[in-house]
């Protein structure tokens, strides 16, 4: 067994209380955990700052030092309201030091007169400048503190595992494991990876990450680790690659037949950009070369990627082949099947579609004539994946809008013939280089860089909540030219209920605004039936409705050309991502159209940064880049939101560019050598391998 498998309860200071609580709190339960919870950042704990010098702005939300005498100590209040606070001061000011909880403890330790040293977060109150649950410590042990240079890592915590052991506690448990485990730490990279891209060793790259000795050392230890989790990731992301391109046979698609010919010269309804040409000679190439497919179809939304997908199906089925597209959401699926049944005509194409809501009859004709293989082309939602469904022989499956499946799910479909059918992945997020790299390197891309001709450029503008009237003036001249209207209400999970109501309340207004019987308006969310809801959708497609309502539930594919207004309300709460996938819904059609960001006055720097960028550029890609730069990797492996997201414990996607480079170029040199680890210098790998194994599936609503 590992020794960093070791329970923590077993370091000296742990036990099981605080054991339990490293666990609840932040996943801790073994000693390799606890090395492996790094520091987010460091502080210079050599720098030590005059009281008189501090102010909002040059120490906002950061760890400081001070220095002063104790002058006073009081404690105001009772019981749970109780407030414990120091007084102290140096020549150049004074400061409060505040404590709500452990005054019994804390109370004794202080002498008048004393000098210590404080480190903690200032805060200012009418320009009084306080501490609260500051670490302090006399002068004299504070400057014996065996200390090689000033950094000192700053650990993530909640709030309960602070109250119990506090920053120092933390620190006091990863140096005695650092101490009693420096030599049992096995380092698994081979002596010829380490040289050849410069990493220092494992124990020493731990040891310096949690207690550096100087700025240089730290860059080698995050180096080093975070050149061993992209790396970790790559080894899986490319074996898995390498096995489907050398095992894995492919069907091969050797016709172009008469389903193909007859969609091609007599119903294709526009000719295909370059981009969509170049997408398809992708998959024809791939088709035929024995290998099976896995292509990841990137387009900006509207760039025409349906077509693209539509051809791939009918080729499948010109070479005696079953072919599926699967999509998110019921709408898309249903939106999905009338586009293609519209498309293909009457050519001789059979084609069903399959979701959720399929009534039981029907479902089992469907399942009937797909296992006799009379369906050639099966439209649906997840409903697609469930084992029940099965073909008789399934060749091409295109998965619409991938950021909402993850790999297991792929997996899944892959499991529906003998041999995987060949598979398409499409998505209108873009996705920046290096996160593609991280989480799709088992894909090949195409990309639809081009959107198809005559489309006007959307004008997207921002308003603050306080001109709506102009809005609503606005909105009044689109419609009188004929036009329709979005206006997209935040859905986010946590406050699902106020989300809705304002989507009511605003609803309403809207109803109060533009009254029947000149303007018809209707809603459509989450919480409303499937039948309500693609009754609202109908009544909006059909051009019944003028002005369509609604949570994010349409963001993504919706295709209804008359729309040219996308009103986007409280957009400061939208990802840049997001709103660029909602602002794609309009620029459909000939007509010029319009995003209108709605915000309230007061902003956060980056939201307005976020709104900005969207008055900005249309491009998607561009935004991508920006909203990564703009929200830093840390977001991106973050807390705040659900789902299961990747999760990088040092690495930052948004600044570790090079790295994720040579970790996969590593890993390719290193797999075409040694396909299964089986050397005895790759053997120890495998542990890195298996660590990232579980963290493959990714979604991407989440992320971007
Ligand atoms: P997305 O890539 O967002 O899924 P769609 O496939 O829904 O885009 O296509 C958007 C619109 O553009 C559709 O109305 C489609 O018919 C149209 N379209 C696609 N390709 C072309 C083309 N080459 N020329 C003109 N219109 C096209
Ligand atoms: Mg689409």
């Amino acid at each position: 067994m590992n020794p960093l498998d070791n329970d923590i309860k077993y370091i000296s200071g742990v036990g099981e209380v605080r054991a339990k609580l490293l666990a609840k709190e932040i996943g801790v339960k073994s000693v390799g955990d606890m090395l492996y919870h790094f520091p987010f950042r460091y502080v210079d704990r050599t720098k030590v700052y005059n009281i008189g010098e501090l102010n909002e702005a040059n120490t906002s939300g950061g760890y400081i030092q001070i220095r002063g005498r104790v002058t006073g100590k009081n404690i105001f209040g009772e019981g749970r309201n109780q407030r414990f606070v120091i007084y102290i001061a140096d020549q150049t000011g004074k400061a409060e030091l505040i404590w709500f909880r452990g005054i019994k403890w804390i109370e004794n330790k202080f002498e008048l007169g004393r000098e210590y040293l404080v480190f903690g977060r200032p805060s200012f109150y009418r320009s009084e400048l306080s501490f609260v649950h500051p670490e302090v410590e006399p002068i004299e042990v504070a400057m014996s503190r065996k200390e090689n240079c000033g950094l000192q890592g700053i650990y993530s915590t909640t709030e309960k595992l602070s109250t119990a052991m506090g920053a120092k506690g933390m620190h006091t448990i990863v140096g005695k494991i650092l101490d009693s485990y420096a030599d049992k730490i096995v380092d698994y990279m081979p002596d010829y990876l380490r040289q050849q891209y410069g990493l220092i060793p494992l124990a020493q790259a731990l040891e310096t990450i949690h207690r550096p000795t100087s700025p240089m050392a730290l860059k080698q230890a995050q180096f080093r680790l975070k050149f061993d989790e992209l790396f970790g990731i790559q080894l899986n992301i490319q074996s898995r690659r390498a096995a489907r391109t050398t095992a894995q046979a492919g069907f091969h698609f050797g016709r172009v037949g008469k389903y193909f010919n007859d969609f091609y010269n007599t119903r294709l309804p526009f000719p295909l950009t370059g981009a969509q040409k170049k997408a398809i000679k992708d998959i024809r190439a791939d088709t035929v070369s024995g290998c099976q497919m896995n292509r990841l179809l990137q387009g900006d939304v509207g760039s025409g990627k349906t077509v693209v997908a539509l051809i791939s199906m009918i080729l499948a089925v010109d070479n005696g082949f079953q072919a599926c597209i699967m999509a998110p959401t019921e709408i898309l699926a249903r939106q999905h099947y009338a586009t293609i049944v519209k498309m293909v005509g009457d050519i001789g194409l059979r084609i069903a579609v399959l979701t959720g809501t399929t009534k039981s009859k029907e479902r089992r004709e469907i399942l009937a004539a797909l296992v006799a293989g009379e369906i050639d082309i099966l439209v649906g939602t997840h409903a697609l994946i469930e084992d029940r469904v099965q073909f008789a022989s399934l060749g091409f499956v295109v998965i619409d809008e991938q950021h909402r499946f993850g790999v297991e799910q792929r997996a899944k479909l892959w499991a529906k013939n003998t041999n995987p059918p060949h598979i398409l992945v499409m998505t209108a997020t873009p996705i920046p280089r290096t996160l593609a790299m991280t989480l799709y390197g088992d894909l090949d891309v195409s990309t639809i860089d081009e959107l198809p001709p005559g489309r006007k450029p959307i004008k997207t503008v921002h308003y603050y909540d306080s001109a709506r009237l102009r809005l609503f003036g606005f909105m009044r001249e689109q419609i009188a030219q004929g036009r329709q209207i979005y206006i997209v209400y935040p859905l986010i999970k946590e406050s699902e209920k106020a989300d809705y109501a304002n989507l009511e309340q605003g609803f309403e207004a809207i109803v109060r605004d533009f009254p029947l019987p000149k303007y018809r308006v209707t809603a459509c969310h989450g919480k409303m039936k499937p039948e309500d809801k693609e009754e609202s959708m109908r009544q909006f497609k059909s051009g019944e409705a003028d002005i369509l309502v609604a949570t994010s539930v349409i963001e993504v594919g919706v295709d209804i050309p008359n729309a040219s207004v996308m009103v986007i309300e409280s957009a400061e709460r939208f990802g840049l991502a997001q709103l660029h996938q909602l602002r794609g819904r309009v620029g459909r059609g000939a007509n010029q159209s319009y995003c209108v960001l709605m915000s309230d006055e007061k902003l956060s720097k980056e939201s307005r940064a976020r709104l900005e960028a969207m008055c900005e550029t249309n491009n998607g890609f561009r935004l991508a880049e920006l909203d990564l730069q703009l929200r830093g990797a840390g977001d991106i492996n973050g807390t705040q939101q659900s789902g299961e997201i990747i999760d990088l414990k040092i690495a930052n996607l948004a600044e570790d560019n090079q790295i994720v480079q040579l970790a996969q170029q590593a890993a390719i040199a290193l797999l075409t050598a040694d396909a299964n680890l089986e050397l005895p210098q790759h053997i120890p790998l495998r542990e890195l391998r298996a660590r990232y194994t579980k963290r493959e599936s990714v979604d991407f609503s989440v992320i971007l």
